[in-house]
């Protein structure tokens, strides 16, 4: 049976952070019900479009979902149980931040068969989360992170930052010893990047904060070179480093073309061929009457944003991602997928690539090395034609 991914996006956060733009906010009770019982709505409604697949993962992100009650995550896991198949060895992640995350609601999590957690902790540096705007210190992290060892979760992920605002090698180094002595299996490790729109844009502009230098981040990446070696975590996608049999199924599944379905706000699908982007205001998505789904003669009305992927769009997506993941684009997948040799379509960047040692090829596979890794986006443009 063919596989799908299933991604269910909770939109709530208790405050905002300083550098997100992400489409998260706090809100009331109702609001969240409210919210909830839409979703629920929209997992039955689409679980047609399922038919012939096998659910091979589920992650349930945000925003923040331990934010919310966990009666809601029940609720959330009891449909997509009853309306789609859900292959019994899946990977079923769900995000939390520290402070929110109890031993209550992580034992309700396991019950519910949710066997990856992926905490976003940031930084162990308590000065450096409050200038994030984060509503949690280390402590609460380590906490949360001793109660879900407690209740039995194996498998477990750590969000960290790097490049925040006065940041240094050394106090990057400190938080990054400091969780891998954990015996953490997973770390997603993400530069921090100024949004437009975020208070993080405004204070840079009013010199309130100051951003590592160029020199400072390089050195960061060394320290993550050198520390995830040492305690045995690979590197299996640009950002991403897993001990063997660890790496996140669900976001390999995204790198490697794998279909998948998106429900709530702002959520993506991509499904023979076809992506679909959800609302993204609250209140249209709110408005809208999935109970008519099938059988409406509108379905672009439930949608900001519906595209046919041709050939060429859908190469170019196959390559970027591809080139995200350390073990890179395997040839004879790319002829099954599209019935064209990888190494004569791209024949003139893979010459130059390799000439400058950026691409490597092992087997039946073209990778980026570490140091094309470090530039991945400029190589990755010149492939996307
Ligand atoms: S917790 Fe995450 S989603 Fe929520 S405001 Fe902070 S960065 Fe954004």
């Amino acid at each position: 049976m063919n596989k799908l991914m299933l991604y269910v996006h909770i939109p709530f956060c208790e405050r905002k952070c300083n550098y997100c733009d992400f489409v998260s906010f706090n809100a009331k009770y109702d609001v969240i019900d409210a919210y909830i019982m839409k979703l629920l709505e929209e997992i039955e409604s689409k679980s047609y479009l399922a038919n012939g697949y096998e659910i091979s993962s589920i992650y349930i992100g945000g925003g923040t979902p331990s934010f919310i009650d966990k009666k809601y995550i029940a609720f959330i896991m009891e449909s997509l149980y009853k309306h789609y198949k859900v292959d019994s060895n899946a990977e079923i992640s769900i995000e939390g931040n520290p402070n929110s995350l109890d031993s209550e609601k992580l034992k309700a999590y396991m019950d519910l068969g949710i066997n990856r957690l992926s905490i976003g902790l940031q930084s162990a540096n308590d000065d450096e989360l409050k200038i994030l705007g984060r509503v949690h210190n280390y402590n609460d992290f380590l906490n949360a992170y001793n109660s879900a060892i407690h209740v039995g979760f194996k498998n477990i992920n750590i969000d960290i930052i790097n490049g925040i605002p006065f940041q240094t090698p050394d106090t990057y180094k400190k938080t990054l010893k400091a969780i891998l002595m954990l015996n953490i299996k997973h770390i997603s490790i993400y530069n921090l990047i100024i949004e437009n729109g975020t208070p993080f844009k405004t204070m840079l502009a009013e010199n309130k904060i100051t951003l590592p230098l160029e020199t400072d981040i390089v050195k960061m990446d060394e320290i993550t070179r050198e520390l995830t070696d040492y305690y045995r975590l690979h590197r299996y996608e640009i950002s991403n480093y897993g001990k063997d049999g660890f790496e996140c199924r669900h976001n390999l599944g995204y790198w490697s073309d794998v279909p998948y379905l998106g429900f709530g706000l702002n959520s993506s699908s991509y499904i023979k061929n076809i992506r679909l982007k959800n609302k993204v205001h609250f209140n249209d998505y709110i408005a809208l009457d999935y109970k008519n789904y099938m059988l409406s003669d509108n379905q672009n009305g439930y949608y900001d944003e519906i595209k046919m992927i041709d050939e060429k769009e859908h190469m170019n997506e196959y390559t970027m991602l591809g080139f995200r993941k350390t073990t890179g684009i395997n040839i004879d997948d790319f002829y099954k997928t599209f019935n064209k040799e990888f190494e004569e379509k791209y024949k003139a960047n893979i010459k130059y690539y390799r000439s400058m040692e950026l691409l490597c090829k092992k087997g039946n596979n073209y990778f980026l090395s570490d140091k094309g890794l470090d530039i991945s986006n400029k190589i990755i443009a010149d492939f996307m034609q």
